[in-house]
């Protein structure tokens, strides 16, 4: 498959008529930026139930890291569902959910031996990590960040302060979490500026939440993204991070990195946090882990994971089928496909930079390897946010064959799968120019 090809108005009819029956059949709580209907993928490349092929730059928002229906990926999970499709790890034994512990406990950011929880989801992941924070320290209290996102269940919402809307109307929340400011240094919480910064803004933990709010020794647990994902791909210094491992290990409190975004080769290293140094307590992955195939894990030192017998459990976690998609997902991604994310992803920055120089409604762009996003602002002084803009260049790039998605309040996210190659850059570097100049002279 190549492309892009553009053969029908957009929506095509026959996907108009997918969108008028999911119109009445499905929960209208789904976001859908634009009318993509998928039939078929291969790779970077996806078509349309009309035959229409798009470049992905969104592997349906960083799952599909090996490319879409990668035949080695296929491959495996075919084998596995001939010899048998579930069989719960909760209450049984299976090899692909072992040996896939085994590999995540080779290459999780922190120092051995450590224990995985098998859920399906990122959400799930991140309430297995609440959960055992909780349960291990004894205590009660946990800190997350504003503009973070961590999922959607009850848990992981209370801690997720990423867009309103997400939170409005479902409060209230699970009692006892405490929000502090990201490093966003764009959007500078605390007025600094990076060159004479070192996470100035963590000193509001310091010296406001736990001394006006809450007792050190009752946090169990921070739960931070090593890179914002859903709140637009803020990447912080990497003495955030550093400050906040000695931050919480002064006080006793567990470092939960949720992973589910910026994990498994994205950042052109398995983990985001690897960029830092830092080792966290407990790292969370779904997404990209099994190239679609519903995973969330929680991997954390086995000292800490030893909770007993139906303290946590899930009844499909761990899926015999989503493992072996995984297992074969971890090779590709170490053979090769880290480098590529690493190598395409900085030919890619470059071509993002470079659209700066053309397109004063680009404010800043950031990110690390095959994880990109464009900030649109109205006014590079001001700063203020082109929201409408975004929106428009979002939709603007579905009608000439590229899929992108937006994240935060006006960024884009180049989110592709990590096979993409240096010419499919260039395409989607291009169809972002021409997007952008179509948006910028409607502003004009
Ligand atoms: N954590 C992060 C960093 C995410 O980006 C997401 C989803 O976008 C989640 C957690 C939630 O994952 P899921 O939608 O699989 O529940």
């Amino acid at each position: 498959m190549t492309g892009p090809v553009l053969k029908t108005a957009l929506p095509g009819p026959k996907a108009q008529a997918i969108i008028e029956r999911d119109a009445r059949a499905v929960s209208t709580s789904y976001t859908r930026d634009y009318p993509f209907v998928m039939a078929r993928g291969e790779g970077a490349w996806v078509e349309d139930i009309d035959g229409n092929v798009f470049l992905d730059c969104t592997a349906g928002i960083a799952v599909a890291s090996t490319g879409h229906s990668h035949p080695i990926v296929v491959a495996a999970i075919v084998d596995q569902a001939q010899k048998f499709l579930h069989m719960s790890g909760t209450d049984f034994y299976y090899e692909p959910q072992v040996q896939l512990g085994e590999e995540l406990s080779a290459i999780a950011p922190m120092a051995g031996p450590h224990r995985s929880f098998f859920a399906n989801s990122g959400t799930e992941a991140n309430e297995a990590a609440l959960k055992l924070a909780k349960y291990h320290t004894k205590r009660s209290n946990i800190i997350a960040f504003f503009g973070s996102f961590h999922g959607r269940s009850m848990g992981s919402l209370s801690l997720t302060a990423s867009k309103l809307t997400q939170r409005r109307g479902f409060g209230p929340f699970v009692p006892g979490v405490f929000h502090a400011p990201y490093a966003n240094c764009y959007r500078c919480p605390v007025g600094s500026s990076p060159d004479k910064c070192a996470a100035e803004c963590l000193r509001f933990i310091e010296e406001q939440l736990l001394v006006h709010l809450v007792s050190p020794d009752e946090v169990a647990a921070v739960m931070v993204e090593p890179i914002q994902g859903e709140g637009g791909y803020v990447v912080p210094p990497n003495a955030f991070h550093e400050r906040l491992r000695e931050l919480t290990a002064t006080h006793g409190m567990l470092l939960i990195v949720d992973e589910v975004q910026s994990g498994m080769g994205r950042t052109g290293k398995m983990f985001a946090i690897e960029h830092t140094g830092v080792q966290p307590d407990i790292v969370t992955m779904a997404k990209g882990i099994a190239s679609g195939l519903p995973l969330g894990v929680a991997t954390a030192r086995s000292e800490i994971m030893s909770w007993p017998p139906g303290t946590h459990a899930s009844t499909f976690g761990g899926n015999p089928v989503a493992c072996a998609a995984s297992l074969a997902t971890l090779k590709l991604l170490r053979e090769g496909l880290i480098k590529n994310a690493e190598v395409v992803g900085a030919h890619m920055m470059a071509g993002a930079k470079a659209l700066m120089d053309k397109h004063p409604l680009v404010g800043d762009v950031r990110g690390r390897g095959l994880m990109i996003g464009l900030e649109l602002v109205r006014d590079r002084q001001t700063k203020e946010r082109a929201t409408r803009e975004r929106d428009a260049v979002v939709r603007e790039c579905f009608t000439r064959g590229l899929l992108v998605l937006g994240a935060g309040q006006n960024a884009i996210r180049l989110c592709p799968p990590l096979v993409l190659t240096k010419e499919q850059a260039d395409t989607a570097i291009e169809i972002l120019h021409q997007a952008l100049m179509t948006v910028g002279e409607r502003r004009a």
